[in-house]
């Protein structure tokens, strides 16, 4: 897709920090990273994001992920990863080209996830659940 800085980097119109590549999805080194070796996972083919991904897509970026995390554990002894992905206008998503974020995380480091929690929600879990039948 024209405008799309991920499909320049997967076409190689830019050069990405590149990890690893296999035939259908690119891993690189995120351009402002979190943390050492923040990496994103990219189908090579353009779609957004989750909401209109195909499964065997998915499945192909599961599988980069997955060669990533092994790789640095192997080269660089790193133990521990969040791995995430932003889809949506109110999800932090800035880029809309689905991507995969791998966060390594070290022992003491100051980066704060679920910063808020909403307990008072789980005696809403059987109206919540209904909603999905
Ligand atoms: P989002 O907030 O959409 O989940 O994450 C987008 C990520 O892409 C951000 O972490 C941002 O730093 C990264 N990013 C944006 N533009 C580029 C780029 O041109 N090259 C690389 N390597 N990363 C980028
Ligand atoms: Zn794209």
């Amino acid at each position: 897709m024209e405008n799309c800085i991920f499909c320049a980097l997967a076409e190689k119109r830019l050069k990405p920090w590149l990890v690893l590549e296999s035939d259908n999805c690119l891993a690189f080194l995120d351009s402002n990273p979190v943390a050492p070796y923040h990496t994103l996972v990219i189908p090579k083919a353009h779609f957004d994001n989750m909401l209109d991904v195909p499964v065997p897509v998915l499945q192909d970026v599961t599988e980069l992920i997955h060669q990533v995390c092994q790789l640095y554990t192997q080269k660089l002894g790193i133990d521990s990863y969040q791995i995430f992905n932003n889809s949506g206008p109110h999800s932090a998503q800035t880029v809309n080209h689905l991507h995969f974020h791998i966060l390594p995380r070290f022992e003491g480091d100051a980066i704060k996830f679920y910063a808020t929690r909403m307990p008072e929600l789980v005696k809403q879990y059987p109206e919540m659940l209904d909603k999905l039948k």
